[in-house]
């Protein structure tokens, strides 16, 4: 039993949300003047007419009613300082304590922005997960998480870089392992912790012949099947941090299911997704990131590399999005950007990429609540969750007003989140 249940809870009054227009998460075009009802933090129905709505019932009027968002990757404990080596210096200063309470911060303050789940990417020391626990017990207010404690890394790969001194101790910052038992016992222990889900390093970005290869190796083949494998055998999603090349196809076909950022994603390995049902999570927004800064300090190759995913990475959504790929919303909040204030960004990236606004809308509410598993999330319907979105403005005819919070009432489990 959960602490929480100890105390009684009072029955609330009804809400009905009264919306111009109602758009529903699943990419149907929306329902104009329609009415919906919630109970306790269910969705008990949506239908057309005003008509019927019950006695007591507390009467929202808006103009636009929509599901809260969903950001598929992001890193609460990270403040999202524009620089990359922060990620690493921020970690290795503060305890895992102080980097929980700060993560508690920053899931307090997504939902302000219409953010009411996110799926975390690698906390050290894993206490996203603890954080996830608190606050579905009540303890902290915040937006509800799917963590996956500590992402599984190669050593000297791209989660555990070298450069450190030998007196400071990097354990539990992520994970590496080695070999095809390391990755066992890495999902493992993750999933003895409480993870989710399983987080894979399969490949990364090449510095040194930016041009030709992009992309490089880090997982062996036997690594990839063995954590597949094992994923498999926990009932666990595994999600990849990728680049592109040949290992993305390799794992998605022993059942990889979300393909992170993927710069370069080709025709075959799109349709093969397509087949196997994989999700990609372009994080469009991360890359476009890097050129809100002044590129003059990065080395060369660096800045090379980042021109050419910022212009390959609208041709791999272009061949995802024709192959039928499900397309999920994500961001990677925590890295070079902050919580809550930019997440929306990546609804607008969608668009440029070719997405209408209701598919980005959708990318970002009921795809990625199945991305996520949680089923009873990311469309209003009958028997859902009722996390919802009251909009002042029309998204469908500009998809910028979601990122301006003074739009928003946000409502989690039928309560509005309050500042
Ligand atoms: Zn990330």
């Amino acid at each position: 039993m959960r602490i929480d249940d100890l105390y009684h809870r009072e029955r609330r009054p009804m809400k009905a949300f009264i919306a111009q227009r109602l758009i529903d998460g699943t990419g149907n075009p929306p329902l104009e003047n329609a009415v919906l009802l919630e109970d306790n933090g269910v969705i008990i129905g949506v239908s057309r007419a005003s008509n019927g709505i019950p006695n007591g019932a507390i009467q929202i009027h808006c103009e636009t009613l929509m599901p809260g968002l969903i950001d598929t990757h992001v890193h609460l404990a990270y403040t999202g300082k524009p620089d990359h080596g922060a990620f690493r210096s921020e970690a290795s200063e503060t305890s895992y304590p102080l980097l929980a309470l700060r993560a508690a911060k920053h899931a307090r303050e997504t939902p302000e922005w219409g953010f009411t789940s996110v799926r975390d990417m690698n906390a050290p020391g894993g206490v996203v997960i603890d954080l996830r626990d608190a606050i579905q017990s009540g303890y902290v207010q915040g937006s509800r998480v799917k963590a996956c404690g500590l992402g599984l890394s190669v050593t000297g790969g791209h989660m555990d870089r070298g450069g450190w001194g030998d007196h400071i101790s990097m354990r539990d910052m992520t994970l590496p392992c080695d070999g095809a038992l390391g990755f066992i016992r890495g999902a493992r222990s993750q999933v003895k912790r409480g993870a989710d889900f399983i987080k894979i390093n399969l490949c990364v970005g090449s510095r040194r012949d930016p041009l030709d290869t992009p992309y490089r190796q880090e997982m062996t083949d036997d690594e990839i099947a063995a954590v597949m494998q094992e994923a498999r055998h926990l009932e666990k999603f595994v999600a990849a941090h990728t680049s592109g090349g040949p290992s993305v196809k390799t794992a998605v076909a022993l059942g990889l299911n979300t393909v992170e950022h993927g710069h370069w994603v080709d025709q075959e390995t799109a349709d093969l997704m397509a087949e196997r049902g994989a999700y990609y999570v372009p994080t469009l927004l991360v890359n476009e990131r890097n050129f809100d800064f002044p590129l003059e300090p990065l080395p060369l190759g660096t800045r090379q590399w980042l021109e050419k995913s910022r212009e390959d990475k609208w041709v791999s959504l272009g061949i995802v999005r024709k192959a039928g790929v499900k397309i999920a919303l994500g961001t990677d909040a925590g890295f070079t950007l902050p919580h809550g204030s930019m997440n929306a960004r990546e609804l607008e990236l969608l668009m440029h990429g070719g997405l209408s606004a209701l598919e980005a809308i959708q990318a970002g509410t009921q795809t990625a609540a199945e991305l996520m598993q949680m089923q009873n999330l990311g469309s209003l319907e009958a028997g859902k969750i009722a996390d919802l979105l009251v909009v002042n403005g029309n998204p469908l005819e500009d998809i910028k007003v979601l990122q301006d919070k003074t739009n928003l009432r946000v409502f989690k489990d039928g309560l509005e989140v309050r500042a």
